[in-house]
């Protein structure tokens, strides 16, 4: 696999939470829910002129809290598109979503949204649902979105070791709906694992406990990795190849971004995947021609999957083989008009494990940065510097199993283990 070339000074992504206000408990967010948080604008753009200064970006993730139920969410997009110059995508549930705010939104330059819905979220008239029942909420959001037209359209569900027999079935609703869903995301659920390690704010031993949201979970004993979701993916699409990753800090075979992209007809049909020299040519060729790492794509590209068969099959053996597929495809139907084809990404994210040691093996090139008081931290632990005015440190209790055996991504067919790398 190609490992993704983002760091801390250049990278797709920086991180901007203008509230930390939300209108939704969802199980394993990492944010508190503050309801006098929202930031002045002067504050918003305090945060963005920190990202400028030290991160090299070409989009801004715009999340919290939920950004849709802060009052200055509209101007705060314009800002970002027309004074800043970057992409604003909007990470949101999607509950104070109107028609009317989607316009608005768009107007104001808004690129596109990731939304985020699981059935561990709490949600007013979809309390009980099931992955499978929530998928027409995920349809109402994307058709919205697609009805503005021009947007960029992603999901992201939580897996939880209960919700991983879900994943086959989700996979599958996003390969459904290639032309109005372009990026489906899935987020292992993380603890604070409580009853392995103890953890000290600058010395002091300190209940993390019951002072931070990701509390432990009686259901989710030990941390889901991503081989599981890889196994789980191909059970529906056994053609699933990723072609690049972000790595561990600490960890180097631990896979914490994983990154697959693939061909879907609009006859539903995946005709492959592309492969890590495609991932490559985009990434390189975008910094060199527009001078950032490129994060989200425009839907109109998204929907030419046969021009990116036609322009990477050359050099990419991935997209080769989406494309000789394809090519048997339109053989065996003559009198038929080609199928469209759309370009669809599947992302699995690991976020923090914890080491035997009690170290944090964080994501190698973080693209979800954030700024607190002018500093960038990951998102992923800024309660901690809210709360504790640091970072916490671990310290094991007992010794702790390693969490992952060291095994590569390997197919579930009993094949050597090889390393992707
Ligand atoms: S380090 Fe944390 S904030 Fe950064 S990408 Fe990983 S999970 Fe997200």
């Amino acid at each position: 696999m190609y490992r993704l070339p983002w760091s801390l000074n250049d990278n797709v992504l920086a991180w901007l939470e203008p509230t930390k206000r939300c209108n939704l408990y969802c199980e394993g967010c990492y944010s508190r829910n503050d309801l006098h948080s929202d930031k002045p604008l002067e504050q918003v753009r305090k945060d963005l002129d920190v990202f400028v200064a030290n991160r090299n970006v070409d989009s801004i993730s715009i999340a919290g809290g939920d950004p849709l139920v802060y009052p200055h969410i509209v101007e705060t997009v314009r800002i970002i598109r027309h004074e800043y110059g970057k992409k604003p995508v909007i990470n949101t549930n999607g509950l104070a979503l109107t028609p009317e705010l989607l316009a608005q939104l768009k107007d104001a330059g808004l690129y596109g949204f990731t939304f985020h819905v699981d059935s561990s979220q709490v949600r007013p008239h979809w309390k009980n649902k099931t992955e499978q029942e929530l998928n027409a909420l995920r349809e109402k959001f994307a058709r919205m979105v697609a009805d503005a037209g021009d947007l960029s359209v992603a999901f992201n569900a939580t897996i939880f070791r209960h919700t991983m027999k879900d994943v086959p079935m989700l996979v599958e609703w996003a390969r459904q709906h290639a032309d109005i869903v372009h990026t489906m995301v899935f987020i292992l659920f993380r603890t604070l694992r409580t009853e392995e390690f103890d953890f000290y704010a600058g010395g002091e031993k300190v209940e993390a406990g019951s002072e931070l949201v990701y509390h432990d979970m009686d259901q989710n004993p030990r941390p889901i990795v991503a081989q599981e979701v890889v196994d789980a993916i191909r059970t529906e699409d056994p053609l699933y190849e990723p072609c690049a990753y972000l790595g561990g800090t600490r960890d180097p075979k631990s896979v914490k971004w994983l990154l697959a992209g693939r061909l879907v007809g609009e006859d539903r049909e995946v005709y492959g995947y592309v492969g890590p020299r495609y991932m490559e040519a985009v990434q390189t060729v975008h910094h060199a021609a527009r001078g950032s790492y490129l994060a989200y794509v425009e839907p109109g590209l998204l929907s030419a999957g046969r021009s990116i068969m036609a322009g990477f099959s050359a050099f990419d053996p991935g997209t080769r083989d989406a494309a000789k597929r394809y090519a048997k495809r339109v053989m065996r139907t003559p009198g038929q008009a080609p199928p469209k084809v759309h370009f669809q990404s599947l992302l699995v994210i690991q976020p923090i494990d914890m080491m035997a040691d009690g170290e944090a093996n964080m994501c190698d090139g973080c693209p979800d940065i954030t700024v607190h008081e002018g500093e960038l931290v990951w998102s992923c632990r800024l309660d901690e510097r809210q709360q504790y005015g640091c970072f916490l440190h671990a310290t094991p209790k007992h010794r702790a199993a390693p969490l992952v055996e060291p095994r590569a991504l390997v197919r579930g067919n009993g094949s050597a283990p090889t390393d992707p790398r």
